[in-house]
């Protein structure tokens, strides 16, 4: 029998304007009015005075994490218990729910005087562990505050009041006024989120810098690191620092590193084709490693473009690890069997177990720039990247150091015996064509 899309005997006569009109302004779970009802409702206030408080239950990964655990009942219980401490204290007829996890109420004119003590009212009410079906579940709430008179627009002014309840969260007092400046933080990485796509398809914008690697011992050119550039129409050069790890957040983070990986494999070959062939090293992000196949991908454009897996390298920072350590291990195995470098990039700056570092299969350590600032200044700092470089030599790693600014740096990891280095000294960042008249001019 062919399968077929089962459609439920209860799915009866069609509901009516009427009907629908009345179900779509309530929550269907706590039945109080929802955000299209407050949008309504707001119409007819006088916003001079008049304060929005959001409350929001918990962030959506730990309401998720006990949805999955505990599942859609229990989770509906839990928000008809906050729904239940808010009435308590707000009484009845004021409170919206506006999201699945956050709701809304307004306070106007002289009530403004009592917004501390209701707002630390809220705070201790949810302080105590929640009891929900006799399991006791602790929240963490954020409170946002904010003057209505500020925003014409009320799906803007819900939308600002989310984002100081989410500021909220990393202030002691619990709570948050809207702050313009972290309210244009959150929308600037909404906005890059929103146009990455774009310039990934059109290439538009996007473009790889390579810094060169010299190795120590006798000052030779061992490979390039491709960095990624993005030149935002509008908001100019924006630092990978910044939009990389707002990728990494969302499923952009799949073809930004295919990007790379096609852009540096192309100024791979053209180094090749020049007669300077180059390792080229990109930077690869904890997601990409947990991708399925992501071995069998890479090591086949590869072959396509003509490259040895010798002449090419993936750094990755320990981070990795904490996703899928499988998986990823599996893969950087393969690759590194197949011929493929692997890297461990700004090692020491995170705080991971370096238990790992006797198990994971790469070949260089490349040791983080804050290292380096010390050199020579900072006291301990030159015993701290000897006992580094020593470590990594005994487990048999390559040790590359990063951010190398000035000759007394290069010539100290030098006499160390570091086998290479990048940093500004030698040079900087540049574009695949000015890297090939670098080369030439060595
Ligand atoms: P990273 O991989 O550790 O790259 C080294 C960073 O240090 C680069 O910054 C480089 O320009 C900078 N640098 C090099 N030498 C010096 C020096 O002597 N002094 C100082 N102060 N800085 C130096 P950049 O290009 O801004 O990249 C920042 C980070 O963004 C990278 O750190 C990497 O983690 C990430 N990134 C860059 N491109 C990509 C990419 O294509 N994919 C992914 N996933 N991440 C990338
Ligand atoms: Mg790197
Ligand atoms: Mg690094």
């Amino acid at each position: 029998m062919p399968a077929k899309i089962w459609t439920p005997r209860s799915r009866g006569e069609p509901l009516t304007a009427a009907e629908l009109e009345t179900l779509g302004r309530r929550d269907h779970v706590t039945l109080l009015p929802n955000r299209l009802q407050f949008i309504d409702d707001f119409a007819d206030l006088d916003r001079g005075g008049a304060l929005l408080v959001m409350v929001t239950m918990a962030e959506a990964k730990h309401y998720n994490e006990v949805l999955r655990a505990l599942g859609h009942a229990f989770c509906d219980d839990l928000v008809r218990v906050c729904r239940d401490r808010l009435l308590d204290l707000l009484g009845d007829g004021a409170l919206f729910h506006v999201s699945v996890l956050s709701f809304a109420f307004v306070i106007t004119g002289a009530a403004t005087d009592r917004t501390p003590h209701l707002i630390e009212q809220i705070g201790r009410a949810f302080a105590a562990p929640l009891d929900v079906q006799e399991v006791p579940i602790k929240t963490h709430i954020g409170i946002g505050l904010l003057p209505l008179a500020k925003f014409g627009d009320t799906a803007e002014a819900l939308r600002a009041a989310l984002t100081a309840g989410h500021d909220s969260r990393r202030r002691p007092e619990g709570w948050a006024w809207y702050d313009h400046r972290s309210d244009e933080a959150h929308q600037r990485a909404f906005r890059l989120l929103a146009d990455l796509p774009d310039a990934l398809r059109h290439s538009r914008g996007l473009s790889l810098a390579f810094q060169p690697r010299i190795g120590l011992a006798d000052g030779a050119v061992v490979g390039a690191e491709a960095l990624l550039r993005w030149n935002h129409p509008e908001l100019g050069p924006i630092s990978p620092g910044e939009f990389v790890p707002l990728a990494e957040q969302t499923a952009l983070i799949g073809p930004l590193t295919d990007w790379v990986i096609g852009k540096a494999l192309e100024t791979a070959g053209d180094l090749k084709r020049d007669g300077t062939p180059l390792r080229v090293s990109i930077n690869a992000s904890p997601a990409n490693l947990s991708e399925p196949e992501f071995d069998a991908r890479l090591l086949s454009r590869c072959a396509v473009a003509g490259i040895q897996p010798e002449q090419f390298e993936l750094e990755f920072t320990e981070g990795m690890l904490a996703g899928n350590p499988e998986r990823t291990m599996a893969q950087l195995e393969r690759l590194r069997g197949a011929g493929i470098e692997v890297a461990i990039d700004d090692f020491g700056s995170g705080f991971a177990n370096l238990s790992y570092l006797t198990t994971i299969p790469a070949d260089v350590l490349k040791i983080d720039q804050s290292f380096v600032r010390g050199l020579g200044v900072q006291r301990g700092s030159d015993f701290l990247m000897r006992q580094i470089v020593e470590m990594a030599r005994g487990l048999d790693f390559r040790v590359c150091v990063e951010g190398v600014e000035t000759a007394e740096a290069y010539g100290f990891l030098k006499d160390l015996g570091c086998d290479e280095a990048q940093g500004y000294y030698m040079a900087r960042p540049m574009s695949a064509d000015a890297l090939t008249d670098w080369l030439a001019a060595r």
